[in-house]
């Protein structure tokens, strides 16, 4: 029963992680936060191996290593939080794979994965990349792609 409790925990953390970086990167990198993610959206000849908009990753690790910290140090009542850590932690090596390996490329991995789900992401992704401004880009989100972009060709994004 624990062990269940944990696992749903760990996977309502995961899928609230979508919903936060979705907002986030809705209303904080495409808002005051754009000075950070502008390279992001700029050709990738410019900016080199690492880019700003990298730094996002050491901000979401700080909300899971607070869980991981409450969770471990303090009350056992408090334990669930270092599960919330563990989904924190899933989705954010979920999203470097997705996004900066399989989607642009960083490094040279999954290059045979192609399927409606895969080329979809690519799509929705390649979309929301189809603007270099902060203003009037779409899809923000990563793993929950809208129905029009499935059962189209999807190409590549060039970065
Ligand atoms: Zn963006
Ligand atoms: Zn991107």
């Amino acid at each position: 029963m624990t062990f269940l409790f944990y696992t749903l925990v760990t996977i309502a953390a995961f899928l609230a992680m979508e919903f936060v970086a979705w907002f986030a990167h809705k209303h904080l990198m495409h808002g005051w936060l754009w000075n950070w993610h502008e390279d992001h959206h700029k050709p990738h000849e410019k900016t080199g191996f690492f880019e700003k908009n990298d730094r996002f990753f050491l901000v979401f690790a700080i909300p899971s290593a607070t869980c991981y910290i409450l969770g471990s140090v303090y009350a056992e009542s408090l334990f669930f939080l270092f599960f919330i850590g563990v989904g924190i932690s899933i989705y954010g090596l979920t999203y470097f794979l997705v996004h900066d390996v399989y989607i642009h490329r960083r490094f040279h991995w999954f290059k045979k994965l192609d399927n409606s789900y895969s080329r979809a992401i690519l799509r929705a992704h390649g979309a929301h990349h189809s603007k270099q401004t902060k203003e009037d880009c779409e899809s923000f989100g990563l793993l929950v792609v809208g129905k029009r972009y499935f059962g189209k060709r999807a190409d590549r994004v060039a970065s």
